[in-house]
């Protein structure tokens, strides 16, 4: 099966190429304590990979400029996000809806001087960026690292893993890299000193709620040698996707919140040294990651909570008559050839 966009129901909006896609800020882990924090998504010419077929959830090329930015617009974003950051921003997370790497959308030059005028701000401890692997060199690596090591910044990098089965990656994701090009990414920061974090995805499409929280289970086991964040994305439903086509023919459901509270539980128990992450996006709508709709609110939080201080015991603290609906579900899809059982 060849699995192809819905690029005719994409919606572009027209953006100014001075101003970033979204910037906000919030609280993340920091060696192991809370700090202030920095996400900027800058906008750019977009994923390379999301213009040709892209991935089956990925609306993100919807939030691509219209035309490319020059490096002083992406300085401008940059200048735009940094007035909203908190006087003790100690980490920044920079996305572009694609690859930091990929010199198509920020080019060497203007990726010098984000990264000095981040220095510049003179809190800042750690960077992470997200690129896919196959942006990943030494040459890119030790570029960032010359301008970071100035200011006593470490560097991670971001990559959507999604899973480890090059199967679903590629069946059900249609990612276009393998479990070896992540890998080799991983190594390759690893042997210069930069660390890791994977984004793995709970419920692509076509599979069932079990089969995914499995998938999720085993894709950690795999990961955690590779990466020492681990941040678990709850698939939900994107304009002008695949995964959004299926969801309108009713053939898609996004994941169940006791089916992250289930992977987190497991995953932190068995590797507790591992920083277990998930901000689920839209939770609570039919669009996004949700229980009964009684819950929703509650066990999203609890998500994020977990996120912050990485005790397993706010995991177990919360509860819902839909939770043993939920085991029913995990117990009986399998049997129900790809339809799901609960709205
Ligand atoms: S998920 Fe990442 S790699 Fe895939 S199309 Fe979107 S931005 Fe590109
Ligand atoms: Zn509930």
């Amino acid at each position: 099966m060849t699995l192809t966009q819905n690029t005719a129901s994409r919606k572009k909006k027209a953006r100014p190429v001075d101003r970033p896609t979204a910037v906000w800020p919030g609280s993340d882990l920091l060696d192991g304590k809370p700090v202030d924090s920095l996400t900027i998504i800058f906008c750019t010419t977009g994923c390379y990979w999301g213009m040709g077929d892209g991935c089956t959830m990925c609306g993100y090329i919807n939030d691509s400029a219209d035309s490319p930015p020059l490096d002083d617009d992406l300085l401008a974003q940059l200048d735009h996000a940094a007035a909203k950051s908190s006087p003790k921003t100690s980490l920044i997370k920079i996305f572009t809806s694609g690859s930091f790497f990929d010199q198509k959308e920020i080019s060497q030059p203007a990726r010098k001087r984000i990264l000095e005028t981040i220095g510049e701000m003179g809190t800042v401890k750690k960077v992470v960026a997200e690129t896919r692997p196959e942006f990943v060199t030494d040459e890119r690596l030790i570029d960032t690292l010359n301008v970071l090591d100035r200011y006593d910044i470490r560097f991670e990098i971001a990559m959507g893993l999604e899973t480890s089965s090059d199967t679903i990656r590629k069946d059900c994701i249609n990612k276009g890299f393998t479990f070896d090009d992540f890998t080799r990414a991983s190594k390759m920061a690893a042997d210069v000193g930069v660390t890791t974090k994977a984004y793995l995805l709970l419920k692509p499409p076509f599979l069932s709620e079990k089969t995914s929280v499995d998938d999720m289970l085993s894709s950690i086991s795999d990961t955690v040698p590779y990466a020492s964040t681990i941040s678990l994305n709850l698939c939900n439903v994107q304009n002008g996707t695949l995964v959004e086509e299926l969801h309108n023919r009713k053939d898609y459901r996004p994941p169940w919140l006791w089916s992250a509270v289930s992977v987190l539980k497991k995953a932190k128990d068995m590797f507790p040294y591992i920083i277990f992450m998930s901000d689920p996006v839209a939770a609570g709508s039919k669009r996004g990651p949700h229980n009964c709709g009684e819950c929703d609110k509650e066990v999203a939080q609890v998500l994020r909570d977990f996120s912050i201080s990485q005790d397993l015991a706010i995991l177990s603290d919360v509860d819902c008559q839909c939770y043993s609906l939920w085991e029913k579900v995990m117990e009986l899809e399998d049997n129900a050839y790809g339809s799901y059982l609960i709205k």
